[in-house]
């Protein structure tokens, strides 16, 4: 018996959405330094570019999309394009996603006199902020495996990855769109693995815990580096008492689309997180 170590995808399409920001980049990268050639699709097209070139200039195989995951006729599009220029897709990474202010409540508890104080409550929540989170991050989600899951119907080894999060377990506090909208997500990721369980295609989700990246470093930091209370907060129920990095994220992306080594695996959903969703709190 040979043991599965390394993930060699040499000869596989991988299809990152999302994958000009700061984790589905870094995805790409990797699935790349293992051999994929990556289709790197992002709304925000010189975002995208950059990535790819960066692939590129390193030796790998990438190409750059402009892509709306909420549009199908805009996947269609790229989804002609990437058959013509990398060929049918092997994985499948859903990466695009993330939250509004417009669907956050300002404070974690509502309290006596919060509807007439100036502060934005559960009553005031934005209808359209919602729908904008849940979109995003579900249909998002659901477009994208329609559009890409076909190539892989009846293939060897191929797999879709969702990206789901820590607050579809237990919600946080001040964001309610975002958990239920990853909430879907790990449940929509279960559905898909039983729906394609019979077409050789596995369908599994990373839970990430709470990583330091550009877009949530001043929530979690003051400008002269001190923690917030949300970092404190965050690194008192983590029982591995620090943040992770996002590195950390690569070996269970890696071993998820290993056919050898998890292909007997579809329909879980991976909590990366120093110990969160594990703890009470007690
Ligand atoms: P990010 O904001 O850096 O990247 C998200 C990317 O999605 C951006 O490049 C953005 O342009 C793109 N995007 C937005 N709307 C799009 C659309 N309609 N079509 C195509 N692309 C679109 O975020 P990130 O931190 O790298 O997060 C990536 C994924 O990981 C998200 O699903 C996020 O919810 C999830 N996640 C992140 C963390 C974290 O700590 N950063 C934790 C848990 C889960």
């Amino acid at each position: 018996m040979s043991l599965s170590f390394g993930t060699d995808l040499s000869g596989k399409v991988a299809v990152v959405t999302g994958a000009g920001g700061v984790l589905c980049g870094m995805f790409a990268k990797t699935l790349a330094e293992a051999g994929a050639k990556v289709a790197v699709l992002d709304l925000n097209e010189s975002a995208a570019e950059g990535i790819a070139a960066s692939i590129n200039e390193a030796g790998y195989k990438a190409k750059a999309y402009k892509a709306n995951v909420l549009e199908r006729a805009s996947l269609e599009e790229v989804h002609a394009k990437v058959l013509a220029e990398l060929g049918p897709c092997d994985i499948l990474i859903n990466g695009a996603g993330g939250n509004n202010a417009r669907a956050n409540t300002d404070k974690e508890y509502f309290e006596m006199g919060d509807i007439e104080a100036d502060t934005k409550s559960f009553f005031d929540l934005d209808q359209s902020g919602v729908e904008f989170v849940f979109n995003l991050n579900f249909l998002g989600t659901l477009l994208p495996c329609q559009i890409f899951a076909k190539d892989m119907i009846g293939r060897e080894g191929c797999s879709i990855l969702n990206i789901s999060s820590m607050n579809a377990f237990t919600p946080l506090t001040k964001i309610p769109a975002y958990s239920g909208a990853k909430a879907a997500i790990s449940n929509f990721t279960q559905w898909l693995a039983v729906h394609f369980s019979k077409v050789g295609i596995r369908v599994n989700a990373i839970a990430p815990g709470f990583f330091v990246t550009a877009q949530n470093v001043k929530l979690l930091f003051n400008e002269d580096g001190s923690p917030t209370p949300r970092t404190n907060k965050i690194l008192s129920a983590t029982p591995m008492g620090r943040f992770g990095e996002a590195e950390e994220l690569n070996g269970a992306l890696l071993f998820l689309l290993n056919h050898a080594a998890a292909g007997f695996i579809t329909g879980v959903v991976l909590p990366i997180d120093g110990g969160f969703s594990a703890y009470s709190g007690v």
